[in-house]
């Protein structure tokens, strides 16, 4: 029997608090070192920073936010979102969980984070370019941008074009430094950037449900079985995480997303929505209301507790909490944003076998991509510049001898029509992304699958994510001499 605590009586945590529930459930099952759990669970330092910018004849003021959680590895890495929900709970709960989500996926970085206390669509572009700029000068003259010691990147409210920004500045107050570029990753193509930046992050919840859906075991203990195709998905939040990892499920998988939640309420439609139809609408008419071909709630929540196989909240923390999870009818539930279920509706929805694929691992896809980003950046060599056309010349070796077999055995075996241009084909960068994307989400699933069935004390994804990722916090640390 799985019982409620009553909301009422039993004060949600705070984000922070969470965080730090979940880590304590996973390290009361180690035997770390007196201190040593302390150590990595505190954050290490925030900087708050109040600036002014003059803008339309008066000067306002901002206030941002750098945290670093843990400096086990350096540079520290983590975005910097631009909401005005921003607070120095949240940036350090978001600095520990990128802590983590780096251990898991073994991103060589300690984890940080950033946030400006801002409503990025109330201002024009120029703007936005002043505040970015002077946000960035106010934390690269204390090191909190640095290719070595701390790199942004993207989250809510910002994306290549702020980072594009970022990496300007920090060029312009570094004029020697070679390496400056690397100070920020999630940067445009043309600007140091890397290909299959953008979407990474939905890549990798794709990736993510892939390899899950490889092991009929944990299939089954979500209560589902067989493939992605043909399952029902709901997602919240068709921004740059949930429109990609939306899109890959259904036009490469075949699932069926049948509930789309945004800002202005949300559609379902049990026969499934077409992704970019809807997304599409959204950028025309800003939002979702009056899309025609589905039924229309102005109350999203209601869309979040609909009968599915596969949830994805992909918005904000704290979405599933005390007050919604006896409703929540998902199998499963794939945190693509951070943070999005409460450490007591964890508690329940564990209990009753809802599987959890867990904001560390689910959404590692970005910090990934951009660890890929800043090694390109560090080396100043595209991704495959070497290898491609060596690749090439080597399959046309074998190609030229599949030929002469080809004529010699006539009609009895020929080449399969495109082969040749398909095999013959070297890796550009963004097939070798996404190579290096794959390896690691499944390499980092295993990992977490290991635990979860090997130790009987270990019921979870969550605490497993947990327990290997603080294990290598703690290898390091010990490595380090402490
Ligand atoms: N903001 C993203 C996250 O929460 C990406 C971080 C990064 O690429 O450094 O994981």
């Amino acid at each position: 029997m799985t019982t409620m605590p009553d909301p009422k009586v039993i004060k949600e945590p705070s984000f922070r608090e969470s965080v730090d529930l979940m880590f304590n459930r996973a390290a009361a099952l180690m035997d770390l070192p007196p201190g040593l759990e302390e150590k990595i669970r505190v954050c290490n330092s925030t900087y708050t920073v109040r600036f002014g910018v003059r803008l339309r004849g008066q000067i306002h003021t901002f206030t941002g936010y750098r945290s670093v959680h843990s400096e086990h590895m350096e540079p520290v890495k983590g975005g910097i979102r631009f909401a005005t929900s921003v607070n120095q709970n949240e940036v350090e709960a978001l600095a520990a969980l990128m802590t983590y989500k780096c251990a898991l996926v073994e991103a060589p970085f300690g984890g940080s984070k950033g946030g400006l206390c801002i409503d990025p669509r109330a201002w024009e572009e120029d703007e936005l370019e002043r505040i970015t700029r002077r946000f960035a000068y106010e934390l690269a003259k204390r090191d909190l941008i640095n290719p070595s010691q701390n790199v942004p990147a993207p989250d809510m409210g910002t994306g290549e074009r702020e980072m594009a920004w970022i990496a300007d500045q920090y060029k312009r107050m570094n004029t020697t430094d070679i390496n400056a570029q690397a100070c920020v990753t999630g940067k445009p193509l043309h600007a140091g950037g890397i290909a299959g930046r953008v979407e990474a992050t939905g890549r990798g919840v794709q990736y993510a449900l892939k390899e899950f859906f490889r092991h009929p075991e944990d299939v089954a203990a979500a209560h589902l079985d067989g493939t992605l195709d043909g399952k029902r998905v709901i997602v919240q939040g068709l921004g740059n995480v949930g429109y990609h990892a939306a899109s890959f499920l259904q036009y490469e998988d075949g699932a069926k997303i049948i509930g789309i939640i945004e800002r202005d309420g949300a559609l379902f439609d049990p026969r499934g929505l077409d992704v970019d139809t809807v997304r599409a609408w959204i950028a025309k008419h800003g939002g979702v209301t009056g899309y025609p071909d589905a039924t229309h709630s102005a109350d999203g929540g209601t869309v979040l507790e609909e009968d599915c196989d596969i949830l994805i909240p992909a918005a904000l923390e704290g979405v599933i909490n005390l007050s919604n999870a006896t409703r929540i009818k998902a199998r499963m539930i794939v945190e693509a944003a951070n943070g999005p279920v409460t450490a007591g509706a964890d508690e329940y929805l564990r209990d009753k076998g809802v599987v959890i694929i867990p904001d560390m691992y689910a959404n590692a896809g970005g910090v990934t991509v951009s660890y890929f980003e800043w090694v390109k950046n560090l080396s100043h060599i595209r991704f495959g510049r070497m290898q491609r056309r060596q690749e090439e010349a080597r399959h046309q070796l074998l190609l030229d001898e599949l030929s002469r077999l080809d004529k010699y055995l006539g009609d009895a075996w020929s080449m399969t029509p495109n082969f040749k241009s398909r095999y013959l084909r070297g890796a550009d960068e963004l097939e070798l992304v996404r190579s290096g994307l794959d390896d690691t989400m499944r390499g980092a699933y295993q990992s977490m699958r290991e635990v979860w069935h090997s130790r009987p004390d270990v019921a979870d994804l969550r605490t497993a994510a947990y327990l290997v990722s603080i294990e290598r916090v703690a290898a390091s640390y010990r490595a380090a001499g402490l």
